[in-house]
């Protein structure tokens, strides 16, 4: 895949970059666009659950742990923001830990998903967070969060410490006995999104640890994945279906990074419906703003830069000031993207 850098830049998004886009060099990467460049994330810990910095709590590819320092320290000097990205429950390397799989309604254990109601995970991801804080950075963006839809999490821990909510045998919780009551449907969907917000409060304590530690002009940012999908039901699917409900998320960092149409390879037309319900869904973005919250358009997998001006469109439409793009799908996104749609 060969990356137009300059002209990305020129189109002035925040660019999500992996190791692997920027080279063996983080140096020579700079020297070439470091004049271009205003703000840039790197990836500090994928999907797969391994950090691309020396971690001493996560699994580490020690290959990227030079580049990345070299990386931080040479934008900082530059005066150039910089952002880390991180997956949170979506962890693949910690969830090979049954105990901590999150599971569907059908019993299907998901090996790359932890399930959010785990406080233990959310101290690792605390760690996390407390250790990518101890660099220069200014923002972290959170993705892989929440839920991976409503029909999660049937785990043990979540059937015993929510079946007595509604009355129900945890063993005897079923997906069906939820959605036939709509006010036990409703409780299940303000529990997970409590679980949810929790998890985040954690991380934010954390960057607030952080903040003690390293001098910085600004407090460390969390900025939350929110994906809004129309096979999800975009942001009514947010907080039903992954437990991510932005009002909250404002509570606790006011910073959202909305990963638009995740699932979905196509973005709408301005003039038809899909258009205006996308619209409708963003509504929340002006309110979020006026509080003093701060919004992201993001979409991964753009790698032309004729894609980006798609992205820069719906987000003016949506008053949103800022995009970010990766080039690349993550690289297990025919996984994720079965057990968010298919029939798990
Ligand atoms: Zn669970």
């Amino acid at each position: 895949m060969k990356i137009d850098f300059r002209e990305f830049f020129m189109k002035n998004p925040l660019l999500v970059l992996t190791p692997e886009d920027i080279g063996s060099s983080a140096r020579e990467f700079i020297s070439v666009y470091g004049s271009y460049m205003r703000e840039v994330a790197i990836v500090g810990k994928r999907a797969s659950g391994y950090a691309t910095y020396a971690s001493r709590t996560a699994p580490v590819e020690q290959e990227h742990t030079q580049m990345f320092e070299e990386w931080l320290d040479l934008s900082s000097k530059l005066k150039v923001k910089t952002v880390v990205a991180m997956d949170f429950y979506t962890d693949r390397w910690f969830a090979k830990d049954p105990k901590y799989q999150t599971i569907s309604a059908k019993g299907q254990a998901v090996p790359h998903q932890i399930c959010p109601n785990r406080e233990e995970f959310w101290q690792y991801g605390a760690e996390i967070v407390k250790e990518i804080g101890s660099y220069p950075v200014d923002e972290i963006l959170v993705f892989g969060t929440g839920f991976i839809r409503d029909r999660f999490c049937f785990c043990e821990r979540c059937r015993q410490e929510f079946a007595p909510r509604v009355g129900q045998e945890p063993e005897r919780l079923s997906y069906e006995f939820l959605v036939e009551n709509p006010d036990h449907h409703q409780t299940w969907h303000d529990w997970r999104v409590d679980k949810v917000t929790q998890g985040i409060a954690q991380l934010q304590a954390a960057a607030r640890e952080a903040d003690d530690v390293v001098e910085r002009s600004e407090p460390l940012r969390l900025t939350i994945e929110v994906p809004i999908d129309p096979q999800m039901g975009l942001l009514e699917g947010a907080k039903n279906e992954n437990g991510l409900d932005p009002s909250r998320i404002f509570d606790v960092t006011k910073s959202v990074i909305i990963n638009l149409y995740p699932w979905t390879p196509v973005l709408p037309r301005k003039g038809t419906p899909e258009y205006d319900h996308l619209m409708e869904a963003l509504y929340f973005v002006k309110e979020f703003k006026r509080r003093g919250g701060t919004v992201t358009l993001y979409r991964w997998g753009v790698s032309v830069p004729e894609k980006l001006d798609e992205v820069w469109a719906i987000a003016r439409d949506a008053e949103i000031d800022r995009v970010a793009v990766s080039f690349r799908f993550p690289e297990d996104y025919a996984a994720r993207r079965e057990s968010a749609l298919g029939d798990v």
